[in-house]
C-alpha cells in the first residue's frame, strides 16, 4: 500500500454504544495499526433529532476503556477537521449543487404529507413506494417542473431536497473486501435524499464528502451498511472522485435464533451489551470484565487468525488481523464465550496485579482485619484462590473464610461429615497442629497425615470436618495451604470454635 492507510470509526450520537460499533471501532482500530496508519473518529451527528446528549463523551470513553484510542477526531486535531459533522455544516451544500448543476441530482419539492400518503397507499395496495426512474415524472420536482416554475420555487423560499438522479437500467459494480464483487441493478434503487430541508445533508452526502475530503482510504463499516453502497459508489463517481475500498463486517447475532444481537437478548440473557453502563444498563465495564478480554472476544467475532489460537494481547491481534479473515456470515454471539475470555485473563494477571484489584472488592465487603490487607496476605490469598475465579469479584466468595472465621457450617456438608466420634479427633487434631513447630503447608502435611496414618484412621473422616471448621464448607483450596496461610493461632481457635457449635 503506497498511500498512508487512514481508517475512521463514525458513529452517529444517538445512544450508547452497542458491543458491535465497539467491534467495528476494533477492526477499524487493528487495520490502521497493522499498516501503520491513522484510526479517526468522526462523530456523524447531522440528525439532530435523533441526537442523544452525552452519547458522544461516552463513544469516547468506551474506546479508551478498550484501550483502542483514536488518533484523530474531536479534540486531536489532525489536520483534518472539524470531526464533528455539525461543525462542518458549511461544506457540503456545494457539493449537492453540483451534482445538480450536472444533472445528476434535482430538487424536490414534494410535502412530507404528500409522501406519506403516496407511503401509505401503495402499502395498501401491498406494494412499497419507491421515489426513483418510474415515478420521478409523476412527483414534485424539477425534473417534472418546468425550470421557471423550478426557480419561481426556490426563489419564493419554498422547502425542498436534493435527491440523487438514480440513472435508468444501469448496472453498478461494486467491490467488498469481504465479499467480493456485487453487481447491482439500479432500477431497484430509489432517489436518495442527499441533502435536507433544514439545510443539512443526510447521512449519504455528509459521509462520502467527509471520507473523501479526510482521504480515507478503506471503509470498515457494518453490514447493515452495505445497501448505501451502490448508492455511495455513485456518489463517489458522479463527483469524479476515487473511493476508498469496503469491508463490510458481519453481522453479531443473537445467542440463539435468529436476527442480531439487541439490547433484549442481554436482558433476557442477564449480560451487558454496552461496553460501560448507560442510565441503568450496565456495561462490561461494570459487569467485571477487564477490557482485554473485550477486546479478545470482539477481535474473534467475525474474524479468525487462521489458527487455533484463541488469547490475543491487542499487540498481537495488531499483527494477526488482516480484512481477508473477515467472515462473511454473521457471527454468534456467546456469553459464556466472553466469561472464559474473562477467567482466561484473569488467570494471566500477576498475583501482585491482581491483590491490588481485589483490595478494594476486600475493603466494600467489610472484609477488613488490618494484619489481612497487606499486600503479602491479598498475594498469599490470591495465589491460592484465583484458580476459580472468573472475575475479580469471584474472589471475595472464593476467599471469604481468609478474613472472615466461618459462623455458620454448610448444613448438607456437616450432616454428611460430622459423626459423634469428629469432636473428639478434632481435638487431637489441635494436638498435632500445636506440636508444629514450622507451620508451614509441607509440614503440617507431614506430621497431621504421620498422625492420621498412625491412628489408622480413614484420611476423609479428618480432613473434611477440618475444612468444615476452618472454612464453613467443603471447598477450598488444598486444607494444609489454608492452614498455613490462617496460621496456627486461628486455625486452632476456628476448630475449636466449630467442635463448640456442632
Ligand atoms: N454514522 C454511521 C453509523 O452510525 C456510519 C456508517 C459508516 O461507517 O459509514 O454507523
Amino acid at each position: 500500500m503506497s498511500q498512508k492507510v487512514r481508517v475512521r470509526f463514525a458513529p452517529s450520537p444517538t445512544g450508547p454504544l452497542h458491543i458491535g460499533g465497539v467491534r467495528t471501532a476494533l477492526f477499524n482500530y487493528l487495520f490502521a495499526k497493522k499498516h501503520g496508519g491513522d484510526f479517526v473518529l468522526r462523530i456523524e451527528d447531522t440528525d439532530q433529532n435523533r441526537y442523544v446528549e452525552g452519547a458522544e463523551d461516552y463513544i469516547i470513553a468506551a474506546l479508551n476503556w478498550c484501550g483502542i484510542p483514536f488518533d484523530e477526531g474531536p479534540g486531536k486535531d489532525g489536520g483534518f477537521g472539524p470531526y464533528r459533522q455539525s461543525e462542518r455544516k458549511t461544506i457540503y451544500k456545494k457539493y449537492a449543487d453540483e451534482l445538480v448543476a450536472k444533472g445528476m441530482a434535482y430538487y424536490a419539492f414534494d410535502s412530507a404529507e404528500k409522501l406519506d400518503f403516496h407511503r401509505k397507499d401503495h402499502e395498501a395496495k401491498g406494494k412499497t413506494f419507491i421515489y426513483n426512474w418510474h415515478n420521478r415524472l409523476k412527483l414534485m420536482n424539477s425534473l417534472s417542473l418546468s425550470p421557471e416554475e423550478t426557480r419561481t420555487r426556490l426563489d419564493a423560499g419554498e422547502d425542498y431536497v436534493i435527491r440523487f438522479k438514480t440513472p435508468q437500467d444501469e448496472k453498478v459494480v461494486l467491490h467488498d473486501l469481504v465479499r467480493g464483487t456485487i453487481e447491482i441493478d439500479t432500477n431497484i434503487l430509489d432517489d436518495k435524499v442527499l441533502f435536507k430541508s433544514d439545510g443539512m445533508p443526510t447521512y449519504h452526502l455528509a459521509n462520502i464528502v467527509d471520507d473523501h475530503l479526510m482521504e480515507i482510504t478503506h471503509v470498515i463499516r457494518g453490514e447493515e451498511w452495505l445497501p448505501s453502497l451502490a448508492l455511495h459508489q455513485q456518489l463517489y463517481d458522479a463527483l469524479g472522485w476515487t473511493a476508498p475500498q469496503f469491508a463490510h463486517l458481519p453481522l453479531i447475532m443473537k445467542p440463539v435464533g435468529k436476527g442480531k444481537l439487541s439490547k433484549r437478548d442481554g436482558d433476557k440473557g442477564g449480560f451487558p451489551v454496552f461496553p460501560l453502563a448507560w442510565k441503568e444498563a450496565q456495561g462490561y465495564r461494570e459487569a467485571g470484565y477487564f477490557p482485554e478480554a473485550v477486546v479478545n472476544f470482539l477481535a474473534l467475532l467475525g474474524w479468525n487468525p487462521g489458527t487455533e489460537q484463541e488469547l490475543f494481547t491487542l499487540e498481537e491481534l495488531v499483527h494477526a488481523f488482516s480484512l481477508e479473515r473477515v467472515n462473511k456470515a454473521g457471527a454468534r454471539f456467546d456469553p459464556e464465550k466472553t466469561m472464559w475470555y474473562n477467567q482466561q485473563m484473569l488467570q494471566r494477571k500477576s498475583t501482585p496485579a491482581l491483590a491490588q484489584l481485589f483490595l478494594p472488592f476486600v475493603e466494600k465487603h467489610g472484609l477488613v482485619a488490618k494484619e489481612k490487607t497487606t499486600p503479602d496476605y491479598l498475594e498469599r490469598v490470591v495465589s491460592l484462590i484465583k484458580e476459580r475465579a472468573t472475575f475479580v469479584s469471584d474472589l471475595c466468595e472464593l476467599g471469604q473464610y481468609f478474613f472472615l472465621a466461618p459462623t455458620t457450617y454448610a448444613e448438607k456438608a456437616v450432616r454428611k461429615q460430622w459423626k459423634e466420634d469428629t469432636p473428639g479427633i478434632l481435638n487431637e487434631v489441635i494436638g498435632v497442629l500445636e506440636s508444629v513447630d514450622e507451620f508451614s503447608s509441607q509440614q503440617i502435611e507431614i506430621q497431621l497425615k504421620t498422625w492420621i496414618a498412625d491412628r489408622e484412621l480413614p484420611f476423609g473422616k479428618v480432613m473434611a470436618p477440618l475444612r468444615l471448621a476452618l472454612v464453613g464448607d467443603l471447598k477450598g483450596p488444598h486444607v494444609f495451604d489454608i492452614l498455613e496461610l490462617l496460621g496456627q493461632t486461628e486455625s486452632v481457635a476456628r476448630i475449636k470454635r466449630a467442635v463448640a457449635q456442632l
